[in-house]
Protein backbone atom coordinates (compact mmCIF):
# COMPACT_ATOMS: atom_id res chain seq x y z
CA UNK A 1 0.00 0.00 0.00
CA UNK A 2 1.10 3.50 -0.84
CA UNK A 3 2.35 5.70 2.65
CA UNK A 4 0.50 8.60 3.37
CA UNK A 5 2.34 10.39 5.05
CA UNK A 6 2.30 14.50 4.82
CA UNK A 7 -0.52 16.49 6.03
CA UNK A 8 -0.96 19.31 4.48
CA UNK A 9 -2.97 22.94 4.87
CA UNK A 10 -4.02 25.30 2.10
CA UNK A 11 -4.89 28.86 2.49
CA UNK A 12 -7.89 30.22 0.31
CA UNK A 13 -5.57 33.59 -0.89
CA UNK A 14 -2.44 33.63 -0.41
CA UNK A 15 -0.49 31.15 2.12
CA UNK A 16 3.05 29.80 1.80
CA UNK A 17 5.41 27.86 4.47
CA UNK A 18 7.46 29.83 6.32
CA UNK A 19 10.14 27.28 6.71
CA UNK A 20 13.00 26.66 9.43
CA UNK A 21 13.02 28.30 12.69
CA UNK A 22 13.86 26.96 16.02
CA UNK A 23 10.54 27.51 17.52
CA UNK A 24 7.18 27.40 16.40
CA UNK A 25 5.44 28.76 12.78
CA UNK A 26 3.14 30.99 12.36
CA UNK A 27 1.18 31.46 9.16
CA UNK A 28 2.76 33.44 6.93
CA UNK A 29 -0.18 35.22 6.43
CA UNK A 30 -0.92 35.98 9.89
CA UNK A 31 -4.73 34.92 11.00
CA UNK A 32 -6.52 34.09 14.16
CA UNK A 33 -10.28 33.50 15.27
CA UNK A 34 -11.46 37.01 17.04
CA UNK A 35 -11.36 35.95 21.00
CA UNK A 36 -9.75 32.82 20.02
CA UNK A 37 -13.08 31.32 19.23
CA UNK A 38 -14.80 29.01 16.89
CA UNK A 39 -17.04 25.88 16.66
CA UNK A 40 -16.66 23.30 14.28
CA UNK A 41 -19.41 21.10 13.74
CA UNK A 42 -18.66 17.52 12.93
CA UNK A 43 -21.01 14.52 12.11
CA UNK A 44 -18.00 12.19 11.34
CA UNK A 45 -19.23 8.89 9.29
CA UNK A 46 -16.09 7.31 7.00
CA UNK A 47 -18.19 4.96 3.72
CA UNK A 48 -16.31 2.05 4.70
CA UNK A 49 -15.43 2.49 8.14
CA UNK A 50 -18.34 3.72 10.28
CA UNK A 51 -18.10 6.06 13.17
CA UNK A 52 -15.20 4.92 14.97
CA UNK A 53 -11.36 3.21 14.86
CA UNK A 54 -10.96 0.04 15.69
CA UNK A 55 -8.42 -0.27 18.40
CA UNK A 56 -9.79 -0.45 22.08
CA UNK A 57 -10.62 1.68 23.72
CA UNK A 58 -12.82 2.35 20.57
CA UNK A 59 -13.14 5.88 19.81
CA UNK A 60 -15.65 7.54 17.12
CA UNK A 61 -14.22 10.10 14.96
CA UNK A 62 -16.21 12.63 16.29
CA UNK A 63 -14.83 11.60 19.97
CA UNK A 64 -11.32 11.62 18.73
CA UNK A 65 -12.06 15.41 17.06
CA UNK A 66 -13.71 16.53 20.19
CA UNK A 67 -10.57 15.09 22.76
CA UNK A 68 -8.30 16.78 20.04
CA UNK A 69 -9.79 20.11 20.21
CA UNK A 70 -10.01 19.40 24.31
CA UNK A 71 -5.93 19.17 23.74
CA UNK A 72 -5.61 22.33 22.52
CA UNK A 73 -8.16 24.07 24.85
CA UNK A 74 -6.69 22.56 27.73
CA UNK A 75 -2.77 22.99 27.01
CA UNK A 76 -2.92 26.74 26.09
CA UNK A 77 -1.96 29.51 28.28
CA UNK A 78 -3.99 32.31 25.63
CA UNK A 79 -7.34 32.90 24.65
CA UNK A 80 -8.17 30.35 22.46
CA UNK A 81 -11.14 27.52 22.53
CA UNK A 82 -12.26 25.57 20.42
CA UNK A 83 -15.88 23.90 20.53
CA UNK A 84 -16.92 20.91 18.74
CA UNK A 85 -20.49 20.12 18.07
CA UNK A 86 -20.50 16.78 17.11
CA UNK A 87 -23.96 14.89 15.64
CA UNK A 88 -24.21 18.31 13.35
CA UNK A 89 -23.29 17.86 10.01
CA UNK A 90 -21.89 21.21 7.89
CA UNK A 91 -20.22 20.57 4.36
CA UNK A 92 -16.58 21.44 4.00
CA UNK A 93 -17.29 23.04 0.85
CA UNK A 94 -19.82 25.17 1.50
CA UNK A 95 -17.23 27.90 1.52
CA UNK A 96 -18.22 31.25 2.50
CA UNK A 97 -21.61 30.81 5.11
CA UNK A 98 -19.30 31.32 8.30
CA UNK A 99 -19.43 27.63 9.15
CA UNK A 100 -16.74 25.50 9.90
CA UNK A 101 -16.87 21.80 9.58
CA UNK A 102 -15.22 18.54 9.12
CA UNK A 103 -15.31 15.88 6.45
CA UNK A 104 -14.28 12.59 4.99
CA UNK A 105 -13.46 13.60 1.53
CA UNK A 106 -12.38 12.24 -1.72
CA UNK A 107 -11.09 15.59 -2.85
CA UNK A 108 -10.43 18.83 -1.81
CA UNK A 109 -13.73 20.20 -3.12
CA UNK A 110 -12.79 19.86 -6.77
CA UNK A 111 -8.84 19.45 -6.44
CA UNK A 112 -6.85 16.86 -5.50
CA UNK A 113 -5.46 16.30 -2.16
CA UNK A 114 -1.98 14.68 -3.38
CA UNK A 115 -0.62 11.42 -3.02
CA UNK A 116 0.90 11.79 -0.15
CA UNK A 117 -1.59 14.00 1.87
CA UNK A 118 -3.28 12.84 4.69
CA UNK A 119 -5.88 16.11 5.19
CA UNK A 120 -5.77 19.17 4.99
CA UNK A 121 -7.37 22.57 6.29
CA UNK A 122 -8.54 25.69 4.51
CA UNK A 123 -8.47 29.11 5.95
CA UNK A 124 -10.82 31.85 4.35
CA UNK A 125 -9.42 35.35 5.80
CA UNK A 126 -10.72 38.79 6.00
CA UNK A 127 -7.52 41.07 6.78
CA UNK A 128 -6.46 38.79 9.57
CA UNK A 129 -9.63 37.44 10.50
CA UNK A 130 -10.27 33.83 9.88
CA UNK A 131 -14.07 33.69 8.66
CA UNK A 132 -14.26 30.25 7.88
CA UNK A 133 -12.23 26.91 8.48
CA UNK A 134 -12.61 23.38 7.07
CA UNK A 135 -10.53 20.72 7.55
CA UNK A 136 -10.87 17.54 5.08
CA UNK A 137 -9.46 14.20 5.47
CA UNK A 138 -8.72 12.17 2.57
CA UNK A 139 -11.56 8.87 2.82
CA UNK A 140 -8.55 6.68 1.19
CA UNK A 141 -6.45 6.46 4.40
CA UNK A 142 -6.81 3.76 6.23
CA UNK A 143 -7.85 5.20 9.91
CA UNK A 144 -8.13 4.34 13.64
CA UNK A 145 -7.53 5.80 16.45
CA UNK A 146 -4.90 5.26 19.07
CA UNK A 147 -2.18 6.93 21.36
CA UNK A 148 1.62 6.25 20.75
CA UNK A 149 3.94 5.19 18.40
CA UNK A 150 2.18 5.77 14.75
CA UNK A 151 1.11 2.19 13.17
CA UNK A 152 0.25 1.35 9.49
CA UNK A 153 -3.14 2.62 9.96
CA UNK A 154 -3.37 6.52 10.63
CA UNK A 155 -4.38 7.76 13.88
CA UNK A 156 -7.04 10.04 13.20
CA UNK A 157 -7.05 11.97 16.04
CA UNK A 158 -3.23 13.52 15.83
CA UNK A 159 -3.90 14.50 12.75
CA UNK A 160 -6.95 16.32 14.10
CA UNK A 161 -4.84 17.90 16.22
CA UNK A 162 -2.51 18.78 13.74
CA UNK A 163 -5.33 20.31 11.31
CA UNK A 164 -6.50 22.06 13.96
CA UNK A 165 -3.08 23.72 14.46
CA UNK A 166 -3.55 24.77 11.41
CA UNK A 167 -6.82 26.80 11.86
CA UNK A 168 -6.02 28.29 15.03
CA UNK A 169 -2.97 30.08 12.82
CA UNK A 170 0.01 27.68 13.49
CA UNK A 171 2.13 26.81 10.41
CA UNK A 172 4.54 23.78 10.00
CA UNK A 173 7.31 23.74 12.68
CA UNK A 174 10.44 21.60 11.00
CA UNK A 175 13.21 22.01 13.46
CA UNK A 176 11.42 21.73 16.98
CA UNK A 177 9.73 18.36 18.62
CA UNK A 178 6.33 19.57 17.52
CA UNK A 179 2.69 18.15 16.84
CA UNK A 180 3.10 21.03 13.66
CA UNK A 181 5.57 19.34 12.24
CA UNK A 182 5.41 18.70 8.27
CA UNK A 183 4.91 15.29 8.62
CA UNK A 184 2.52 13.14 10.79
CA UNK A 185 5.13 10.94 13.72
CA UNK A 186 4.80 9.25 17.11
CA UNK A 187 3.78 12.88 18.54
CA UNK A 188 0.01 12.84 19.02
CA UNK A 189 -0.38 15.69 21.38
CA UNK A 190 0.62 19.34 21.53
CA UNK A 191 4.18 20.03 22.06
CA UNK A 192 5.23 23.04 24.15
CA UNK A 193 6.79 24.75 20.95
CA UNK A 194 3.14 24.34 19.84
CA UNK A 195 1.45 25.95 22.86
CA UNK A 196 3.87 28.43 22.72
CA UNK A 197 2.52 29.60 19.48
CA UNK A 198 -0.68 29.52 20.29
CA UNK A 199 0.03 32.00 23.15
CA UNK A 200 1.73 34.16 20.84
CA UNK A 201 -1.14 34.28 18.69
CA UNK A 202 -3.88 34.59 20.88
CA UNK A 203 -2.20 36.41 24.38
CA UNK A 204 -3.30 39.18 23.27
CA UNK A 205 -2.68 42.82 24.91
CA UNK A 206 -3.57 46.27 23.75
CA UNK A 207 -0.69 48.01 25.00
CA UNK A 208 -0.79 51.24 27.58
CA UNK A 209 0.73 54.80 27.15
CA UNK A 210 0.44 57.43 29.12
CA UNK A 211 0.47 61.12 27.65
CA UNK A 212 -0.90 64.78 28.23
CA UNK A 213 -2.17 67.72 26.31
CA UNK A 214 -2.09 68.22 22.82
CA UNK A 215 -1.11 64.42 21.20
CA UNK A 216 -0.13 63.72 17.64
CA UNK A 217 0.47 59.91 18.15
CA UNK A 218 2.30 57.90 15.52
CA UNK A 219 1.39 53.97 15.96
CA UNK A 220 0.09 51.07 14.03
CA UNK A 221 -2.34 47.82 14.31
CA UNK A 222 -0.14 44.88 14.95
CA UNK A 223 -1.68 41.41 14.52
CA UNK A 224 -1.17 40.81 18.16
CA UNK A 225 -3.37 43.73 19.30
CA UNK A 226 -7.23 43.93 20.63
CA UNK A 227 -10.48 43.73 17.93
CA UNK A 228 -12.93 45.67 19.37
CA UNK A 229 -14.66 42.93 20.49
CA UNK A 230 -11.74 41.89 22.60
CA UNK A 231 -11.39 44.81 24.44
CA UNK A 232 -15.17 44.60 25.62
CA UNK A 233 -16.51 47.26 22.92
CA UNK A 234 -19.98 47.02 21.15
CA UNK A 235 -19.44 47.58 17.19
CA UNK A 236 -19.90 51.11 16.72
CA UNK A 237 -22.11 53.18 14.82
CA UNK A 238 -20.35 55.49 12.53
CA UNK A 239 -21.72 58.25 10.97
CA UNK A 240 -22.43 58.40 7.44
CA UNK A 241 -21.92 53.97 7.32
CA UNK A 242 -24.97 51.39 7.61
CA UNK A 243 -24.29 49.10 10.24
CA UNK A 244 -23.03 46.49 7.67
CA UNK A 245 -20.35 48.06 6.43
CA UNK A 246 -18.78 48.46 9.92
CA UNK A 247 -16.54 45.11 11.18
CA UNK A 248 -17.09 44.06 14.88
CA UNK A 249 -13.58 42.56 14.63
CA UNK A 250 -11.58 45.52 13.95
CA UNK A 251 -8.68 46.06 15.79
CA UNK A 252 -9.24 49.33 18.47
CA UNK A 253 -7.19 51.34 20.58
CA UNK A 254 -8.94 52.80 23.34
CA UNK A 255 -8.10 56.71 24.52
CA UNK A 256 -8.70 58.15 27.99
CA UNK A 257 -9.49 62.05 27.56
CA UNK A 258 -10.02 63.65 30.57
CA UNK A 259 -11.80 67.13 30.38
CA UNK A 260 -10.95 69.37 33.59
CA UNK A 261 -13.35 72.14 32.07
CA UNK A 262 -15.61 72.82 29.25
CA UNK A 263 -13.88 72.29 25.64
CA UNK A 264 -13.90 70.68 22.80
CA UNK A 265 -12.01 67.44 21.37
CA UNK A 266 -10.94 67.19 18.08
CA UNK A 267 -9.94 64.44 16.68
CA UNK A 268 -8.48 63.48 13.56
CA UNK A 269 -7.73 60.16 12.62
CA UNK A 270 -5.66 58.79 9.28
CA UNK A 271 -4.24 55.48 7.39
CA UNK A 272 -2.54 55.04 4.10
CA UNK A 273 -3.56 51.23 4.91
CA UNK A 274 -6.65 50.96 6.11
CA UNK A 275 -10.42 53.25 5.73
CA UNK A 276 -10.53 55.03 9.63
CA UNK A 277 -12.91 55.31 11.73
CA UNK A 278 -12.84 57.86 15.11
CA UNK A 279 -15.61 57.98 17.70
CA UNK A 280 -16.10 59.24 21.04
CA UNK A 281 -17.67 57.32 23.90
CA UNK A 282 -19.06 58.53 27.17
CA UNK A 283 -17.20 57.52 30.82
CA UNK A 284 -18.91 54.05 30.81
CA UNK A 285 -17.87 52.96 26.98
CA UNK A 286 -21.66 52.34 25.80
CA UNK A 287 -22.79 55.35 24.21
CA UNK A 288 -21.60 56.85 21.01
CA UNK A 289 -21.41 60.44 21.38
CA UNK A 290 -19.78 61.47 18.38
CA UNK A 291 -17.78 59.58 15.15
CA UNK A 292 -16.51 59.75 11.50
CA UNK A 293 -14.59 58.02 9.45
CA UNK A 294 -12.45 58.19 6.07
CA UNK A 295 -11.25 55.99 3.33
CA UNK A 296 -7.60 55.19 2.91
CA UNK A 297 -5.25 57.88 2.96
CA UNK A 298 -8.05 60.51 3.98
CA UNK A 299 -8.76 62.11 7.76
CA UNK A 300 -11.64 61.14 9.42
CA UNK A 301 -12.58 64.45 11.80
CA UNK A 302 -14.25 64.92 14.62
CA UNK A 303 -14.76 67.49 16.91
CA UNK A 304 -16.76 67.10 20.52
CA UNK A 305 -17.77 69.34 23.12
CA UNK A 306 -17.36 68.28 26.22
CA UNK A 307 -18.52 69.29 29.93
CA UNK A 308 -15.72 67.96 32.50
CA UNK A 309 -15.70 64.87 32.81
CA UNK A 310 -13.76 61.36 31.73
CA UNK A 311 -14.62 60.18 27.66
CA UNK A 312 -13.32 57.69 25.54
CA UNK A 313 -11.73 57.94 21.83
CA UNK A 314 -11.61 54.84 19.89
CA UNK A 315 -9.40 54.68 17.04
CA UNK A 316 -10.38 51.50 14.60
CA UNK A 317 -10.67 50.63 11.00
CA UNK A 318 -13.72 50.41 9.48
CA UNK A 319 -13.49 46.74 7.89
CA UNK A 320 -11.93 43.61 10.48
CA UNK A 321 -8.78 42.51 11.10
CA UNK A 322 -6.82 45.36 8.80
CA UNK A 323 -3.50 46.17 10.31
CA UNK A 324 -0.95 48.79 9.31
CA UNK A 325 -0.20 52.60 10.50
CA UNK A 326 -2.60 55.36 11.44
CA UNK A 327 -1.46 59.11 12.89
CA UNK A 328 -3.91 60.20 15.16
CA UNK A 329 -4.08 63.83 16.12
CA UNK A 330 -5.68 65.20 19.52
CA UNK A 331 -6.56 68.60 19.88
CA UNK A 332 -8.32 69.94 23.19
CA UNK A 333 -9.21 73.51 23.02
CA UNK A 334 -8.57 75.45 25.37
CA UNK A 335 -5.25 73.44 24.99
CA UNK A 336 -5.22 73.44 28.36
CA UNK A 337 -8.26 71.38 29.62
CA UNK A 338 -7.61 68.11 28.47
CA UNK A 339 -5.07 65.33 30.27
CA UNK A 340 -5.07 62.46 27.52
CA UNK A 341 -4.03 58.69 28.67
CA UNK A 342 -4.23 55.28 26.83
CA UNK A 343 -6.54 53.15 28.54
CA UNK A 344 -5.25 49.80 29.71
CA UNK A 345 -7.05 46.67 28.13
CA UNK A 346 -5.66 43.62 28.63
CA UNK A 347 -6.85 39.91 28.50
CA UNK A 348 -7.46 37.37 30.71
CA UNK A 349 -7.38 33.85 29.36
CA UNK A 350 -10.85 32.21 29.49
CA UNK A 351 -11.24 28.52 29.37
CA UNK A 352 -14.24 26.47 28.78
CA UNK A 353 -15.07 23.00 28.47
CA UNK A 354 -18.52 22.92 26.78
CA UNK A 355 -19.78 20.17 24.50
CA UNK A 356 -23.36 20.11 22.68
CA UNK A 357 -24.76 17.21 21.39
ZN1 LIG B 1 0.18 20.71 8.21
Amino acid sequence: MRIQGIWRTLGLGVLFFVSQASAYEIHATPTRFPDGQFTIYSDLIHPSLGTAGVTAPVTTWDDALFDAAGLWNTGSVGLSYITIITGSYEDTCDNGDGEHGVDFTTDLCGDDFGSATLATARRTFSGTVVVEGNISFKESVSWDVYDGNLKTARDFQRVAVHELGHLLGLGHESTGSAIMAPSIGNLYQPQTDDLDGIAAIYTNTCPTYIKAGNEVINSSFEFTDCFGSEAGLAKPSISGLTDSSVALDAYVRIYRLTMEETGTIELDLTSPDFNSAIYILDSSLTTNLKSGWASTGNTASISYTASPGTYYAVARSVLRGKVGDYTLTIVPEPSETLLLIVAMTSLIGLKRLRRRK
